[in-house]
């Protein structure tokens, strides 16, 4: 794989701390890793506070506003996760073939960190995929973990599911336009379980 290609394949300089201009102070990293696990869903990441806040997408994302997709909260990942792309062995958590399906900046006008709190965010994607606005609904806890619905506002980047699903349309990896088929197949072709493509710093402009 040729890694050197790969750097600059979003648009944006992964050896740059930040894809985004420090005016964007609301500005957040995100990332969502399609995951073929047990079974297969999406990974929706967002770094908040030096950490990557993950939840956990059976369905994956939708860009029609009327469906309202569950997220369930799962562990919290190391920022450098947001990069991976490869294979997670048998026995590990979350084994299985990881792919970055979008990466990007999501902008608030508000204080994420708070509303993260709050259990209500809303924001803007700026990704490869997915764009406009978001929200993010805590809607209950349970002693394992927090549900929450991600769901698309009505504005010029929302499609009718039924004539648009996201998920089917762009299957592939955002990195490497590999499917997770051809992801899979390369990392048994080499020693590496997968590939970082990106280092991220601590964001300190993450909040
Ligand atoms: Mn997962």
């Amino acid at each position: 794989m040729n890694l050197e290609k790969n750097k600059s394949v979003r648009g944006f300089n992964f050896n740059s701390k930040f894809p985004y201009s420090p005016k964007n102070k609301r500005g957040l990293i995100f990332v969502i890793q399609k995951h073929a696990a047990s079974y297969l869903h999406y990974d929706f990441r967002l770094a908040i506070n030096g950490v990557l806040k993950s939840w956990a997408i059976p369905k994956g994302p939708c860009l029609d506003s009327n469906v309202k997709r569950l997220a369930m909260q799962v562990e919290d990942h190391p920022l450098k996760y947001a990069t991976f792309e490869g294979v997670i062995p048998q026995g590990e958590y979350g084994a299985g073939t990881v792919m970055v399906w979008d990466y990007g900046v999501c902008i608030a006008t508000e204080d994420l960190t708070k509303a993260y709190k709050k259990g209500h965010m809303k924001f803007e994607l700026h990704g490869s995929k997915l764009a406009g606005t978001w929200y993010l609904i805590r809607t209950r806890t349970t002693s394992k973990n927090a549900h929450w619905l991600l769901f698309k506002a009505k504005d010029k980047f929302s499609k009718n599911l039924e004539k648009y699903d996201i998920t089917k349309k762009h299957p592939n990896s955002v990195l490497t336009k590999c499917s997770l088929e051809e992801i899979e197949k390369q990392r048994l072709n080499d020693e590496l379980g997968g590939v970082f493509y990106n280092n991220l710093a601590t964001p300190s402009l993450s909040v």
